[in-house]
Formats: structure tokens, sequence, C-alpha cells
């Protein structure tokens, strides 16, 4: 699986942030922040990631499209800002 974000000064995604970009500080260390200085963000990118079980998924996940979170607990929206939308047009295009 991929999908489009973000990825902060600290080199985490903004998934890891809280709030919808990455201005709400970073939470990548099991919700704690990584001690990283946060900095503005970049142009969003093709991030890879991976299921639970490990197994890359291939499919990119639409901008602002909900991750298939197993066991409905947590629940993490990927960014739709424009840049984003532009890059998920020409990845699957
Ligand atoms: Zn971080
Ligand atoms: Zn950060
Ligand atoms: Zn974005």
């Amino acid at each position: 699986m991929a999908y489009i974000g973000h990825r902060c000064a600290c080199g985490h995604s903004d998934l890891q942030h809280r709030g919808a970009q990455t201005g709400g500080g970073c939470t990548a260390r099991a919700g704690h922040p990584c001690q990283q200085p946060c900095g503005p963000v970049g142009e969003p990118q093709v991030i890879p990631t991976f299921n639970l079980h490990g197994q890359p998924i291939e499919r990119v996940i639409a901008p602002g499209g909900g991750f298939p979170t197993l066991g409905g607990g947590h629940h993490l929206r990927t960014c739709d800002c424009e840049s984003c939308q532009a890059l998920y047009a020409e990845v699957v295009a």
C-alpha cells in the first residue's frame, strides 16, 4: 500500500502528526513526540507503507481516503490538499 502524504522535516509522515497537517506535533513514537524538530512540510510524495502483516499492498490510497485499519481502532485519513490531489492524478494516470 502506498499513500500520498507530506514528509515533515523531522522525517516522519503527516500521518504521524496530530491534526490534518504537521503543525500539531509529531507522534511517531507511540503517540509521543519524536524529539526531532518539525519543519515546514514539503511537496507531497508517494509514501509506501505496509499492512499489519508486513505485506506491501499495491494500491495507492486516494487523497482524503481512509486507511483500512484493522479492528476499527485508530482512524487515519490521508491529506487531501490540492498538491496531493495533483500527485495522485499523476500516479494513477
Ligand atoms: Zn517526527
Ligand atoms: Zn514532524
Ligand atoms: Zn497534501
